[in-house]
Protein backbone atom coordinates (compact mmCIF):
# COMPACT_ATOMS: atom_id res chain seq x y z
CA UNK A 1 0.00 0.00 0.00
CA UNK A 2 1.08 3.59 -0.97
CA UNK A 3 2.47 5.53 1.79
CA UNK A 4 -0.17 8.04 3.63
CA UNK A 5 0.12 11.70 2.54
CA UNK A 6 1.19 13.79 6.09
CA UNK A 7 -1.16 16.21 6.39
CA UNK A 8 -2.35 19.35 8.59
CA UNK A 9 -5.43 21.29 9.12
CA UNK A 10 -5.25 24.89 9.22
CA UNK A 11 -7.77 27.20 10.54
CA UNK A 12 -9.93 25.04 13.50
CA UNK A 13 -13.07 26.48 13.35
CA UNK A 14 -16.52 24.93 12.69
CA UNK A 15 -15.55 23.33 9.03
CA UNK A 16 -12.29 21.61 10.16
CA UNK A 17 -14.07 19.98 12.87
CA UNK A 18 -17.16 19.35 11.32
CA UNK A 19 -15.82 17.77 8.37
CA UNK A 20 -11.99 17.98 7.54
CA UNK A 21 -11.18 15.86 10.54
CA UNK A 22 -13.81 13.12 10.04
CA UNK A 23 -12.67 12.79 5.72
CA UNK A 24 -9.65 12.70 7.12
CA UNK A 25 -9.63 10.04 9.88
CA UNK A 26 -11.64 8.01 7.35
CA UNK A 27 -9.14 8.51 4.45
CA UNK A 28 -6.50 6.13 2.59
CA UNK A 29 -4.26 8.50 1.24
CA UNK A 30 -3.99 10.92 4.08
CA UNK A 31 -2.73 11.10 7.70
CA UNK A 32 -3.50 14.32 9.67
CA UNK A 33 -0.31 14.65 11.89
CA UNK A 34 -0.58 18.44 12.95
CA UNK A 35 -2.80 21.53 12.95
CA UNK A 36 -2.33 25.10 13.62
CA UNK A 37 -4.89 28.08 14.46
CA UNK A 38 -4.47 30.83 16.48
CA UNK A 39 -6.54 29.44 19.21
CA UNK A 40 -7.95 26.65 18.62
CA UNK A 41 -6.85 23.18 19.35
CA UNK A 42 -7.94 19.77 17.99
CA UNK A 43 -7.34 17.00 20.34
CA UNK A 44 -4.54 13.86 18.97
CA UNK A 45 -2.25 15.89 17.22
CA UNK A 46 0.00 18.19 18.01
CA UNK A 47 -1.01 21.81 17.49
CA UNK A 48 0.46 24.83 17.13
CA UNK A 49 -0.81 29.04 16.79
CA UNK A 50 0.74 29.65 13.72
CA UNK A 51 1.74 28.35 10.30
CA UNK A 52 5.01 29.41 10.64
CA UNK A 53 5.50 27.24 13.80
CA UNK A 54 3.49 24.61 12.32
CA UNK A 55 5.87 24.29 9.60
CA UNK A 56 9.34 24.25 11.84
CA UNK A 57 8.22 21.47 13.86
CA UNK A 58 7.02 19.38 11.67
CA UNK A 59 9.59 18.31 8.61
CA UNK A 60 7.39 15.32 7.37
CA UNK A 61 4.40 17.52 6.07
CA UNK A 62 3.47 17.46 2.18
CA UNK A 63 0.29 18.88 2.59
CA UNK A 64 -1.86 21.58 3.96
CA UNK A 65 -5.61 21.96 4.39
CA UNK A 66 -6.65 25.47 4.34
CA UNK A 67 -9.85 25.94 6.64
CA UNK A 68 -9.11 29.64 7.80
CA UNK A 69 -11.33 32.30 7.07
CA UNK A 70 -11.04 33.66 3.45
CA UNK A 71 -9.56 36.48 4.40
CA UNK A 72 -6.21 35.57 5.46
CA UNK A 73 -5.67 32.02 3.57
CA UNK A 74 -3.29 34.02 0.72
CA UNK A 75 -1.18 34.39 3.22
CA UNK A 76 -1.26 31.02 4.04
CA UNK A 77 -0.86 29.56 0.92
CA UNK A 78 2.06 31.33 0.15
CA UNK A 79 3.86 30.36 3.15
CA UNK A 80 2.94 26.56 2.03
CA UNK A 81 3.28 26.35 -1.13
CA UNK A 82 7.03 28.50 -0.71
CA UNK A 83 8.50 25.28 1.29
CA UNK A 84 7.03 22.87 -1.37
CA UNK A 85 4.04 21.92 0.02
CA UNK A 86 0.37 20.79 -1.14
CA UNK A 87 -2.38 23.14 -0.64
CA UNK A 88 -6.36 22.67 -0.64
CA UNK A 89 -8.47 26.01 -0.13
CA UNK A 90 -11.25 25.69 1.38
CA UNK A 91 -13.89 27.36 -0.78
CA UNK A 92 -13.48 30.64 -1.62
CA UNK A 93 -9.97 30.17 -2.92
CA UNK A 94 -8.96 33.24 -1.25
CA UNK A 95 -10.17 36.81 -0.62
CA UNK A 96 -9.67 38.11 -4.38
CA UNK A 97 -9.25 37.08 -7.89
CA UNK A 98 -6.03 38.29 -8.16
CA UNK A 99 -4.63 36.21 -4.96
CA UNK A 100 -5.92 33.50 -6.94
CA UNK A 101 -4.04 34.05 -9.47
CA UNK A 102 -0.98 34.45 -7.82
CA UNK A 103 -1.42 31.19 -5.78
CA UNK A 104 -1.93 28.95 -9.59
CA UNK A 105 1.39 30.76 -10.93
CA UNK A 106 3.28 29.95 -7.56
CA UNK A 107 2.02 26.17 -7.29
CA UNK A 108 3.16 25.70 -10.73
CA UNK A 109 6.38 27.43 -10.18
CA UNK A 110 6.91 24.67 -7.14
CA UNK A 111 5.10 21.64 -8.74
CA UNK A 112 2.78 21.40 -5.89
CA UNK A 113 -0.85 20.06 -6.23
CA UNK A 114 -3.33 22.88 -5.94
CA UNK A 115 -6.95 22.32 -5.06
CA UNK A 116 -9.48 25.31 -5.01
CA UNK A 117 -12.20 22.56 -3.52
CA UNK A 118 -15.68 23.67 -3.59
CA UNK A 119 -17.38 20.56 -1.43
CA UNK A 120 -21.06 21.26 -2.81
CA UNK A 121 -19.62 19.66 -6.09
CA UNK A 122 -19.19 16.69 -4.76
CA UNK A 123 -22.78 16.11 -3.35
CA UNK A 124 -24.35 13.00 -4.21
CA UNK A 125 -26.73 14.19 -7.01
CA UNK A 126 -24.34 17.01 -8.48
CA UNK A 127 -22.98 14.43 -11.62
CA UNK A 128 -26.23 12.75 -12.22
CA UNK A 129 -28.10 16.16 -12.77
CA UNK A 130 -24.68 17.64 -14.70
CA UNK A 131 -25.42 14.14 -17.23
CA UNK A 132 -29.36 14.48 -17.43
CA UNK A 133 -28.53 17.90 -18.63
CA UNK A 134 -25.84 17.57 -20.94
CA UNK A 135 -28.68 16.05 -23.15
CA UNK A 136 -30.88 18.40 -23.14
CA UNK A 137 -31.88 21.92 -23.81
CA UNK A 138 -32.46 24.23 -20.79
CA UNK A 139 -35.43 26.79 -21.25
CA UNK A 140 -34.62 28.50 -17.42
CA UNK A 141 -33.07 28.00 -14.07
CA UNK A 142 -34.68 29.03 -10.38
CA UNK A 143 -31.88 29.17 -7.39
CA UNK A 144 -33.16 29.99 -4.13
CA UNK A 145 -30.62 29.60 -1.55
CA UNK A 146 -32.02 30.84 1.79
CA UNK A 147 -30.91 29.89 5.23
CA UNK A 148 -30.60 31.25 8.70
CA UNK A 149 -27.30 33.17 8.99
CA UNK A 150 -27.81 33.16 13.16
CA UNK A 151 -28.21 28.97 12.99
CA UNK A 152 -25.13 28.10 10.10
CA UNK A 153 -22.99 30.51 11.14
CA UNK A 154 -23.05 31.62 15.22
CA UNK A 155 -20.92 34.33 15.97
CA UNK A 156 -18.53 33.98 12.49
CA UNK A 157 -18.12 38.16 12.52
CA UNK A 158 -15.45 37.64 9.23
CA UNK A 159 -18.51 36.67 7.54
CA UNK A 160 -19.54 40.27 7.76
CA UNK A 161 -16.51 41.50 7.32
CA UNK A 162 -14.76 42.78 3.43
CA UNK A 163 -13.59 39.87 1.72
CA UNK A 164 -15.97 37.57 4.05
CA UNK A 165 -18.82 37.56 1.13
CA UNK A 166 -21.54 38.12 3.60
CA UNK A 167 -24.56 35.72 2.21
CA UNK A 168 -22.34 34.82 -0.65
CA UNK A 169 -20.63 32.44 1.91
CA UNK A 170 -23.30 30.22 1.02
CA UNK A 171 -24.23 31.43 -2.05
CA UNK A 172 -21.23 30.80 -3.86
CA UNK A 173 -21.64 26.95 -2.94
CA UNK A 174 -24.78 27.23 -5.27
CA UNK A 175 -22.94 29.06 -8.33
CA UNK A 176 -20.07 26.55 -7.67
CA UNK A 177 -23.16 23.66 -8.51
CA UNK A 178 -24.58 25.86 -11.07
CA UNK A 179 -21.56 26.21 -13.33
CA UNK A 180 -21.14 22.53 -12.95
CA UNK A 181 -24.21 21.28 -13.75
CA UNK A 182 -25.00 23.78 -16.92
CA UNK A 183 -23.45 22.88 -20.09
CA UNK A 184 -22.61 26.74 -21.06
CA UNK A 185 -20.16 29.56 -19.04
CA UNK A 186 -22.94 32.19 -17.43
CA UNK A 187 -22.45 35.69 -17.19
CA UNK A 188 -24.01 38.46 -14.82
CA UNK A 189 -26.72 40.67 -16.05
CA UNK A 190 -28.07 42.42 -13.09
CA UNK A 191 -27.27 42.25 -9.16
CA UNK A 192 -29.35 43.52 -6.49
CA UNK A 193 -27.30 43.34 -3.04
CA UNK A 194 -29.06 44.42 0.04
CA UNK A 195 -26.37 45.65 2.85
CA UNK A 196 -27.16 46.30 6.23
CA UNK A 197 -26.09 49.48 7.49
CA UNK A 198 -23.85 48.21 9.88
CA UNK A 199 -21.95 45.71 7.73
CA UNK A 200 -19.04 45.50 4.62
CA UNK A 201 -20.95 42.38 3.00
CA UNK A 202 -24.32 41.44 1.71
CA UNK A 203 -26.55 39.96 3.93
CA UNK A 204 -29.11 39.56 0.99
CA UNK A 205 -28.88 39.22 -3.05
CA UNK A 206 -31.01 38.77 -6.21
CA UNK A 207 -29.24 38.23 -9.28
CA UNK A 208 -30.55 37.82 -13.00
CA UNK A 209 -27.70 35.64 -15.15
CA UNK A 210 -27.55 34.07 -18.51
CA UNK A 211 -25.77 31.91 -20.77
CA UNK A 212 -24.51 32.45 -24.44
CA UNK A 213 -28.00 30.80 -25.56
CA UNK A 214 -30.09 33.58 -23.63
CA UNK A 215 -31.07 31.21 -21.14
CA UNK A 216 -32.64 33.33 -18.43
CA UNK A 217 -31.09 32.17 -14.54
CA UNK A 218 -32.49 33.86 -11.53
CA UNK A 219 -30.93 33.57 -8.20
CA UNK A 220 -32.53 34.72 -4.85
CA UNK A 221 -29.75 34.49 -1.82
CA UNK A 222 -31.12 35.45 1.76
CA UNK A 223 -29.23 34.80 4.98
CA UNK A 224 -32.32 36.76 7.06
CA UNK A 225 -34.26 33.34 6.31
CA UNK A 226 -36.02 31.80 9.58
CA UNK A 227 -36.81 27.72 9.58
CA UNK A 228 -35.78 25.01 7.30
CA UNK A 229 -33.27 26.30 4.98
CA UNK A 230 -34.07 26.25 1.49
CA UNK A 231 -30.68 24.79 -1.10
CA UNK A 232 -32.64 24.19 -4.45
CA UNK A 233 -31.81 24.59 -7.90
CA UNK A 234 -34.80 24.26 -10.46
CA UNK A 235 -34.11 23.51 -14.11
CA UNK A 236 -36.83 23.99 -16.56
CA UNK A 237 -35.69 21.82 -20.09
CA UNK A 238 -37.58 20.24 -23.36
CA UNK A 239 -37.19 17.01 -21.14
CA UNK A 240 -38.61 18.30 -18.61
CA UNK A 241 -38.17 19.97 -14.45
CA UNK A 242 -34.80 19.40 -13.08
CA UNK A 243 -34.74 19.87 -8.85
CA UNK A 244 -31.88 19.51 -7.20
CA UNK A 245 -32.16 19.99 -3.60
CA UNK A 246 -30.34 19.61 -0.01
CA UNK A 247 -27.32 21.77 -1.52
CA UNK A 248 -27.20 18.75 -4.13
CA UNK A 249 -27.48 15.74 -2.41
CA UNK A 250 -31.05 15.20 -3.51
CA UNK A 251 -32.38 14.83 -7.48
CA UNK A 252 -36.14 15.08 -8.65
CA UNK A 253 -36.84 14.57 -12.49
CA UNK A 254 -40.36 15.57 -13.64
CA UNK A 255 -41.48 15.30 -9.98
CA UNK A 256 -39.56 11.79 -9.74
CA UNK A 257 -37.27 11.27 -6.83
CA UNK A 258 -34.14 9.33 -8.75
CA UNK A 259 -31.78 7.10 -6.81
CA UNK A 260 -28.72 8.93 -4.71
CA UNK A 261 -25.79 7.53 -3.61
CA UNK A 262 -24.98 8.52 0.30
CA UNK A 263 -23.66 11.96 0.83
CA UNK A 264 -19.91 12.00 0.85
CA UNK A 265 -19.00 15.64 0.16
CA UNK A 266 -15.50 15.41 1.73
CA UNK A 267 -14.21 12.00 1.31
CA UNK A 268 -14.79 12.43 -2.44
CA UNK A 269 -13.40 15.75 -2.02
CA UNK A 270 -10.06 14.63 -0.11
CA UNK A 271 -10.06 11.78 -2.75
CA UNK A 272 -9.46 13.71 -5.33
CA UNK A 273 -7.08 16.10 -3.38
CA UNK A 274 -4.90 12.85 -2.92
CA UNK A 275 -5.11 11.82 -7.27
CA UNK A 276 -3.61 15.91 -7.37
CA UNK A 277 -1.18 15.51 -4.73
CA UNK A 278 0.13 11.99 -6.52
CA UNK A 279 0.10 13.52 -9.80
CA UNK A 280 0.88 17.28 -8.92
CA UNK A 281 -1.24 18.85 -10.67
CA UNK A 282 -3.24 22.63 -10.39
CA UNK A 283 -6.91 22.64 -10.22
CA UNK A 284 -8.45 25.72 -9.37
CA UNK A 285 -11.84 26.75 -11.45
CA UNK A 286 -12.32 29.97 -10.84
CA UNK A 287 -16.31 30.50 -12.65
CA UNK A 288 -18.39 30.25 -8.63
CA UNK A 289 -15.82 33.20 -7.49
CA UNK A 290 -16.03 35.19 -10.65
CA UNK A 291 -19.55 35.30 -10.63
CA UNK A 292 -19.44 36.91 -7.24
CA UNK A 293 -17.00 38.97 -8.16
CA UNK A 294 -18.92 40.59 -10.83
CA UNK A 295 -21.97 40.80 -8.74
CA UNK A 296 -19.63 42.93 -6.07
CA UNK A 297 -18.40 44.87 -9.14
CA UNK A 298 -22.02 45.95 -10.73
CA UNK A 299 -24.70 45.33 -8.31
CA UNK A 300 -26.97 47.96 -6.98
CA UNK A 301 -26.63 48.17 -3.42
CA UNK A 302 -29.93 48.45 -1.21
CA UNK A 303 -29.32 49.48 2.52
CA UNK A 304 -31.20 47.65 4.79
CA UNK A 305 -31.54 47.15 8.35
CA UNK A 306 -28.60 46.48 10.90
CA UNK A 307 -28.03 42.78 11.28
CA UNK A 308 -27.06 42.20 15.55
CA UNK A 309 -25.93 38.28 15.80
CA UNK A 310 -27.37 36.17 18.69
P1 LIG B 1 -14.97 29.51 11.64
O1 LIG B 1 -15.72 28.52 12.45
O2 LIG B 1 -15.07 30.94 11.99
O3 LIG B 1 -13.46 29.05 11.62
C1 LIG B 1 -12.46 29.78 11.00
C2 LIG B 1 -11.17 29.48 11.71
O4 LIG B 1 -10.09 30.18 11.06
C3 LIG B 1 -11.17 29.96 13.17
O5 LIG B 1 -11.33 28.86 14.01
C4 LIG B 1 -9.81 30.64 13.33
O6 LIG B 1 -9.03 30.03 14.32
C5 LIG B 1 -9.10 30.32 12.02
N1 LIG B 1 -8.16 31.38 11.66
C6 LIG B 1 -8.38 32.70 11.60
N2 LIG B 1 -7.23 33.34 11.26
C7 LIG B 1 -6.28 32.36 11.12
C8 LIG B 1 -4.90 32.37 10.78
N3 LIG B 1 -4.25 33.50 10.52
N4 LIG B 1 -4.24 31.18 10.74
C9 LIG B 1 -4.88 30.04 10.98
N5 LIG B 1 -6.20 29.97 11.31
C10 LIG B 1 -6.88 31.12 11.37
O7 LIG B 1 -15.39 29.39 10.10
P2 LIG B 1 -15.82 28.08 9.28
O8 LIG B 1 -17.29 27.98 9.26
O9 LIG B 1 -15.03 26.92 9.72
O10 LIG B 1 -15.39 28.54 7.83
C11 LIG B 1 -14.05 28.55 7.41
C12 LIG B 1 -14.04 28.45 5.90
O11 LIG B 1 -14.66 27.23 5.53
C13 LIG B 1 -14.81 29.58 5.21
O12 LIG B 1 -14.14 29.99 4.05
C14 LIG B 1 -16.14 28.92 4.85
O13 LIG B 1 -16.71 29.48 3.67
C15 LIG B 1 -15.71 27.50 4.61
N6 LIG B 1 -16.80 26.53 4.81
C16 LIG B 1 -17.60 26.59 5.93
C17 LIG B 1 -18.66 25.70 6.04
C18 LIG B 1 -19.56 25.67 7.25
O14 LIG B 1 -20.56 24.93 7.24
N7 LIG B 1 -19.30 26.42 8.31
C19 LIG B 1 -18.91 24.75 5.04
C20 LIG B 1 -18.03 24.67 3.98
C21 LIG B 1 -16.98 25.58 3.87
P3 LIG B 1 -9.10 30.25 15.93
O15 LIG B 1 -10.38 29.61 16.36
O16 LIG B 1 -7.90 29.51 16.41
O17 LIG B 1 -9.08 31.73 16.16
Amino acid sequence: MTKKIALAIVGIGKIARDQHVAAIAHSQDFELVAAASPSSTLDGVPCFSSIEQLFESTPSLSAVALCTTPQVRYQAARYALTRGCHVLLEKPPAATLSEVQALVELAGQQRSALFASWHSRHASAVEPARRWLAARAVSGVSVVWKEDVRVWHPGQSWIWKAGGLGVFDPGINALSILTRILPDSIVLQDAELSYPENCETPIAARLQLTDARGTPIRMELDFRHTGPASWDIAVDTDGGRLLLSNGGSTLRINERSEPAAPNAEYPRLYEHFAKLVRSRQVEVDIAPMRLVADALLCGRRIEVEAFVDG
